[in-house]
C-alpha cells in the first residue's frame, strides 16, 4: 500500500498493516528477517552510486536492513513522523540523538527525572566530553527557561517520567523550544505513541526504549528514534554508522511483530493499572500511590490534556519503608520481581536501589524517590489475580 494511503487509517489498523504488507518477492504476509550483513550489487557502478547517495538501496546492515526498515517505517507512521531509525537499545537512541546534537562546550536541559541509564549518560558520560545537562524540575516552566543559555543545544523531556510518573507540560516545552530555537526532545517510552503522540504536541523528535511497550514481550533490547526525513538522514549517514549500535534483523522482526498487538496490549495495560491502583490507593498499608489516572495524581488535569490515557506504570510508597518494600517484593508470587517495564508479564522493582541507583541520595530525594518507592509495571495478565497476589503479599508485609 501507498503511504498516503496508509495514513488514512487509525491507529490500531496501522499497528497490524503499517510495516507494509506481503513481501513483495515472496508474498509472505509476514516481513522476511532479512538476516544478510551484506547486500549484492547489480555492477560496480550501482555499488558506486549506492555509496554516493544518488540511488536508494541496501549495501550493508550496519547502515539498513529490510527488516530494520519495516519497523522504521511502522514507528514513523505510529509517531506521525517523517522517518525513523532504529538501534540496538534505548540508550543507543538517546546516545545518538544527543551526540547528534551536542558538541564539546555545548550544554542540554532536561527533566530531573529520569530513567537511570539516561542520568547516568547525563551526568557521568557527557561531561567527559565536555556537554553538561542540566537536570531540572520540569513541572516549573521557569526552571527550564533559567537554565537555557546560548550554548543550549536542545531540550530533553521525559514524562510521564520515570519512576514518579511526574508530568512535564508538552505543549509547553514546544513553545519555549520554539521561542529559542531549539529542538524538543522527548522520551516516549512509558506512553507509547497510543497515549502520546509528542510529535503532534510541537515536539521536534521522539524517542523510544522499544524493549518496553514497543516490543511488549520481554524478548528484545532496542530502541527507536521518530523525527525530521533531514534529521534521520543524518543520524543513521554519521552517528548509528560511527557508534554502530545497529538493531539486530531478528530484533526487528520481533518489534514489529510486537506493534501488532500495542493498541490492545496498551489498553489492557491501562485498564489493569487502573484497577490497581485504587486497589493500593485505599489499602491500610500504602502511603501514597503515584498513577496518573488517579484524580489524586497531582498532575492529573495535565495529564488529561496530552496523554489519550494513563498507561500502565504505577509507583507507591509503603509504610515501614525501605523494609516493608522489600518483604512485599519477596511476598509476590504472580508479579515477577525484575527491573525492565511494559510487557505482558507484571514486574515489580525498587527504583533507589536498582534503576535509578546512578542517582546520589540527594538526587533522589530532590527527584522524590524516596527509600520506600517500588515500581509496578502491570502487566496484561487478569487484573483479579494482581490484585489477589499484591493483597497476599502485603498481608505479609509488617509496617
Ligand atoms: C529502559 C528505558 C530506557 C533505556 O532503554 P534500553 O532499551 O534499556 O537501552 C530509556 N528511557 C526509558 C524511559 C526507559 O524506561
Amino acid at each position: 500500500m501507498e503511504n498516503n494511503e496508509m495514513k488514512r487509517y487509525s491507529f490500531a489498523t496501522l499497528c497490524v498493516h503499517g510495516s507494509g504488507g506481503a513481501d513483495p518477492a515472496t508474498g509472505a504476509i509476514s516481513v522476511p528477517i532479512y538476516q544478510s550483513s551484506t547486500f549484492k550489487f547489480k555492477s560496480a557502478r550501482h555499488g558506486a552510486q549506492l555509496f554516493a547517495g544518488e540511488k536508494e538501496g541496501y549495501v550493508y546492515t550496519r547502515l539498513g536492513n529490510p527488516t530494520q526498515s519495516a519497523l522504521e517505517k511502522e514507528m514513523a507512521f505510529l509517531e506521525g513522523g517523517e522517518a525513523a531509525l532504529a538501534f540496538a537499545s534505548g540508550m543507543a537512541a538517546i546516545s545518538a540523538v544527543v551526540f547528534a546534537y551536542c558538541r564539546a562546550g555545548d550544554n542540554l536541559v532536561s527533566t530531573n527525572t529520569l530513567y537511570g541509564g539516561t542520568h547516568n549518560l547525563f551526568m557521568e558520560t557527557l561531561p567527559r566530553f565536555n556537554i553538561e545537562a542540566r537536570e531540572v524540575d520540569t513541572t516549573n516552566l521557569e526552571n527550564i527557561i533559567n537554565a537555557i543559555d546560548d550554548k543550549t543545544r536542545l531540550l530533553y523531556i521525559e514524562t510521564p517520567a520515570n519512576p514518579t510518573l511526574t508530568i512535564t507540560d508538552l505543549r509547553a516545552c514546544a513553545k519555549i523550544a520554539r521561542d529559542y530555537k531549539i529542538p524538543l526532545v522527548v522520551d516516549n517510552t512509558f506512553p507509547t505513541p497510543y497515549f502520546q503522540r509528542p510529535l503532534e504536541l510541537g515536539a521536534d523528535v521522539v524517542l523510544h526504549s522499544a524493549t518496553k511497550y514497543i516490543g511488549g514481550h520481554g524478548d528484545t533490547v532496542a530502541g527507536v528514534v521518530v523525527g525530521k526525513k533531514d534529521f534521520i538522514d543524518e543520524l543513521r549517514a554519521n552517528f548509528l554508522r560511527d557508534l554502530g549500535a545497529v538493531i539486530s534483523p531478528l530484533n526487528a522482526w520481533l518489534l514489529v511483530r510486537g506493534l501488532k498487538t500495542l493498541a490492545i496490549r496498551m489498553e489492557r495495560h491501562q485498564q489493569n493499572a487502573m484497577k490497581v491502583a485504587k486497589f493500593l490507593q485505599f489499602h491500610p498499608k500504602i502511603k501514597r500511590v503515584w498513577y496518573p489516572g488517579l484524580t489524586t495524581h497531582p498532575q492529573h488535569e495535565l495529564a488529561k490534556k496530552q496523554m489519550a490515557g494513563f498507561g500502565g506504570m504505577i509507583s507507591f510508597e509503603i509504610k515501614g519503608g525501605r523494609r516493608a518494600g522489600e518483604q512485599l517484593m519477596n511476598a509476590v508470587k504472580l508479579i515477577t520481581l525484575a527491573v525492565s517495564l511494559g510487557d505482558v508479564d507484571s514486574l515489580i522493582e525498587h527504583p533507589a536501589s536498582m534503576t535509578h541507583s546512578t542517582y546520589s541520595e540527594e538526587e533522589l530525594a530532590k527527584c522524590g524517590i524516596t527509600e520506600s518507592l517500588v515500581r509496578l509495571s502491570v502487566g496484561i495478565e487478569d487484573a483479579r489475580d494482581l490484585i489477589q497476589d499484591l493483597s497476599q503479599a502485603l498481608r505479609k508485609v509488617k509496617v
